[in-house]
């Protein structure tokens, strides 16, 4: 059998933890984990999203600008409100904030963001209800069950997952791609962001958590977070900032699936008779009624909208996978496959980065966000330039003609 990481690490041994520490005589070429997962969906979507060549022309309000960014929907601006509620909610933990009071701080933010996505007034009722429905659930009940048995130690905290081998590229003098001679010259660093890292008060075992929402709803999905790069990235950077994590979970936020247009979220509608009774399930013959109009009518509050759905209803909007264990094996994949990576993702030539044209617009799946750039040449009008989240980092870009350009990653 093949040793593994070239003859370094013989097959049956465990990664080398100790060697994956950020070693400073190296260039630290970083990647944060939602750039690497876009690599693995589509390199094309890579270089759209993180190297596209308008960097070299301008900067905006002062920071480059790496690629570019598909502009708002629905989708990305919900996901983003629900991130900001959770954060928001978890910040001054174990203080929980006043459910109605999380909503008013920050649905407004995100409503500016809808308004500039353009979506159908019906829309942005559907989001608010879902908003303060799924906010008001959080700090009733989600957060102080997981509080009951864990403490928090950290939230939205960055770890780093230094790799301890990396192919040997780099620029000469003359700012040409050479192969290195001593490898440990470059050392790619993977940054991830854990939603939370949980401590069990109990045992001490560390537990790395997730927030997601999703159209899905029963146990059959929870399966496939077992092997997502997301969470065993997640474990692994868990695992080297705190010496041991144990597992993994995932809540998931509930939003209802779209039918005819309209989501199916018991946050998002209501059903009124005509003598004036209320449901928070579908009655045949009553009228649906968006709930923000409904509380608005009734002068009533989410705690009130809540009460009147039975146990099975309530439960249903939020779902927590179970423990996910770390992979050792992927763990080591990932170690094994990345360190070649450097050379690849360094690039600001287009046909660097292949397209992957199975993940363009699926009958399945929904549309790449890349997919106008990639088909219909809008790249120009319908994306805007990305501002990268971090602060610039040492890295040294190159093109063909062997000019080295330096920016962020
Ligand atoms: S549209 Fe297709 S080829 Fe283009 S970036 Fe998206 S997945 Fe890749």
């Amino acid at each position: 059998m093949q040793p593994r990481f070239g003859g370094i690490l013989p097959d049956h041994m465990a990664l080398p933890y100790d060697e994956m520490v950020l070693r400073p005589d190296a260039l630290h070429v970083y990647i944060d984990r939602t750039a690497l997962e876009w690599y693995w969906q589509c390199p094309r979507k890579f270089y759209w999203g993180r190297r596209h060549a308008s960097f070299k022309a301008v900067t905006v309000d002062g920071k480059p600008i790496l690629g570019l960014e598909p502009q708002a929907n629905e989708h990305r601006v919900f996901g983003k409100l629900m991130h900001k509620l959770v954060e928001v909610a978890t910040s001054k933990l174990p203080t929980l904030p006043n459910p109605t009071e999380l909503g008013t701080a920050v649905l407004p933010l995100v409503m500016q963001d809808m308004a500039a996505a353009s979506v159908a007034p019906h829309v942005l009722k559907e989001y608010t209800g879902l908003g303060m429905g799924l906010a008001h659930q959080l700090v009733t009940h989600i957060l102080p069950v997981l509080l009951q048995d864990h403490e928090i130690i950290a939230v939205e905290e960055e770890l780093l997952i230094p790799l301890p081998y990396t192919w040997g590229h780099g620029l000469n003098k003359l700012g040409q791609l050479v192969h290195l001679q001593d490898p440990a010259k470059v050392q790619l660093v993977i940054r991830v962001k854990p939603d939370l890292v949980l401590r069990h008060k109990a045992d001490g075992q560390v537990v790395y958590f997730e927030w997601k929402t999703t159209s899905f709803t029963g146990t059959d999905q929870l399966a496939a977070f077992e092997i997502n790069p997301q969470i065993q990235l997640g474990l692994l950077a868990a695992r080297l900032k705190y010496g041991h994590a144990e597992w993994a979970q995932v809540g998931l936020f509930y939003k209802g699936q779209k039918r005819n247009n309209q989501r199916t979220s018991p946050f998002c509608y209501g059903y009124v008779c005509a003598d004036g009774r209320l449901s928070t399930r579908y009655v045949k013959g009553w009228h649906k009624q968006p709930l923000v109009d409904i509380l608005m009518e009734q002068e009533q509050d989410m705690n009130w909208w809540v009460k009147q759905m039975d146990d099975e209803q309530e439960q249903g909007q939020f779902w927590v996978t179970p423990p996910l264990m770390p992979n050792a094996v992927q763990h080591e994949a990932f170690v094994d496959q990345l360190r070649g990576l450097v050379p690849r993702i360094l690039s600001i030539e287009q046909d660097d980065y292949p397209q992957s044209f199975v993940q363009c617009n699926g009958p399945f799946g929904k549309t790449c966000d890349y997919y106008g750039a990639c088909y219909m040449g809008q790249q120009d009008t319908t994306y805007v330039a990305r501002i990268p989240h971090h602060d610039p980092m040492p890295i040294i870009l190159y093109n063909k003609k062997g000019h080295a350009l330096s920016a962020a990653v």
